[in-house]
């Protein structure tokens, strides 16, 4: 038995790095999940492969959340598939780094509407259901950078702050409903996207970190599956940091 035994979740960006650790923790929990992805069916099919081992139902469902049609598409294949989602988790997000005065238009546009209007546009398309069901769990993926701002990361830091004020205004907006909304701010986690940081900068990150150390996709993870979990009910409108202690 698991505490999320009988639920639906979206995870948008399920196909690597925390957005897998995601789905497939809330999978252990006793999730069914629809996996998002926008480019690496492969990888998406990988971690579906490992949710069903485990006994739960898993799909893979192309869609790049910052178009409008490729999300409403995606999400409508979602119900589709599996009839209702009760749990959503806005994972997926990209960077386009440089310092501002360098940054162009499409750096600036290309990381809004991945980071802050895709997930806005993926709780529009699923938040009617888990209002009438009178129970729902958002949980956005935001960011250190949208609490402390960094370097070079104007784009993302405005997209994940945005975020994290989207999250408090909706947690508002559906407290009543029973729909709980959430966000997770990571630090800086061992995946694909901090593979791109040279060295140094990596480094820097270790000494400002208390505990010494970047996190583990897992560790995101479990903060999720937490917040998604009964013992979570009387939580919302949070912005949980898991981050080593960089930000307090
Ligand atoms: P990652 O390893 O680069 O993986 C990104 C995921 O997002 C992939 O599954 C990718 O799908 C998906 N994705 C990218 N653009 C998409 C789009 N337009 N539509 C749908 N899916 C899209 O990144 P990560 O490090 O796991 O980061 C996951 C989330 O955590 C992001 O929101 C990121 O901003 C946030 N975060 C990460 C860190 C960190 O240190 N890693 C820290 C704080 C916050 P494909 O595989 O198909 O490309």
């Amino acid at each position: 038995m698991g505490v999320l035994d009988g639920k639906i979740s979206l995870v948008t960006g399920g196909s690597r790095g925390i957005g897998r650790a995601i789905s497939i923790a809330l999978a252990e929990a006793g999730s069914d999940i629809a996996i998002n992805y926008a480019h690496n069916r492969e990888r998406a099919e990988e971690v579906a492969a490992v949710i069903t081992k485990l006994g739960r139902k898993a799909m893979v469902f192309h869609g790049d959340v910052s178009k409008t049609e490729d999300n409403d598409r995606m999400v409508d294949e979602v119900f589709k598939a599996f009839g209702s989602v009760q749990i959503v988790v806005n994972n997926a997000g990209i960077t386009r780094d440089k310092s501002f005065v360098k940054m162009d238009r499409k750096m600036w546009d290309d990381v809004l509407t991945t980071n802050l209007t895709g997930p806005a546009m993926v709780i529009y398309r699923t938040i009617k259901p888990m209002i009438e069901a009178g129970w729902g769990r958002v949980i956005n993926i935001s960011s250190i950078v949208g609490q402390m701002g960094n370097f070079g990361q104007a784009n993302y830091a405005a997209a994940k702050g945005g975020l994290a004020a989207l999250t408090k205004t909706l947690a508002r907006e559906f407290a009543k409903k029973n729909v709980t909304v959430n966000a997770v701010a990571p630090g800086f986690i061992e995946t694909d996207m901090t593979a791109e940081v040279p060295d140094a900068a990596l480094d820097a990150v270790r000494q400002l970190t208390p505990m010494g150390r970047l996190g583990k996709p897992e560790e995101v993870a479990a903060t999720v599956v937490f917040l998604a979990s009964p013992a979570a009910s009387f939580i919302t409108g949070e912005i949980i940091g898991v981050n080593g202690g960089m930000y307090m």
